[in-house]
């Protein structure tokens, strides 16, 4: 845990502020409580269908290739935090459009998994919300700054230890499980 990070108070000020381990940071000066709570972030389990045919269920997966850290390099799910105010679809489809300016087709709800996000020395416990979704082409533009290229992956050939979350190794795991459940 780097949770030290913060140490004052943002009530009075003082360097007394105490972290119980969990999600809740207490100041023993004045008693005022600071919330680090779970965020809300969303991702998309997206299938592209195969120009090359002879896939009867939609074709390859995207995922992304991450241009930042954490995680630099590693596959990640277009995805995000949700903003305040926003519904996870929303946000789904509002990081779709920004990360690869596509319009995701069937979008639903498939798991959720939590997550710790570093960044910068602080941990952020996240829940991620994973949908499933299609899209009808691979993406023309990725994100430039945030992003370093995109991937279509058969089933077969995705490597579970190249994604960057634990939690989106788990939806992904599931998902491909499930495919197998369903079509074996
Ligand atoms: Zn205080």
């Amino acid at each position: 845990m780097t949770h030290h990070a913060f140490s004052h108070c943002p009530a009075c000020g003082a360097d007394t502020l105490g972290f119980d381990g969990t999600n809740r940071f207490t100041c023993r000066r004045c008693g005022f409580v600071f919330f680090h709570n779970t965020a809300a972030a969303c991702g998309a389990i997206l299938t592209v269908p195969d120009d090359a045919g002879g896939d009867p269920d939609g074709g390859r997966v995207l995922l992304l290739v991450r241009g930042n850290e954490p995680a630099r390099g590693m596959l990640d799910f277009p995805g995000g935090f949700i903003d305040p105010g926003e519904s996870a679809e929303d946000a789904l489809r509002r990081e779709i459009r920004e990360e690869i300016d596509a319009e995701a087709r069937d979008l639903r709800y498939f798991c959720s998994a939590p997550n710790e996000y570093r960044y910068r020395g602080v941990v952020y416990n996240t829940c991620d919300l994973v949908f499933t979704g299609r899209l009808d082409r691979p993406p023309e533009s990725v994100q430039q700054e945030e992003i370093d290229g995109y991937r279509l992956l058969r089933r077969e050939d995705i490597r579970l230890e190249r994604i960057a979350f634990p939690s989106l190794r788990s939806a992904m795991a599931r998902f491909l499980q499930r495919e197998v459940d369903d079509f074996g």
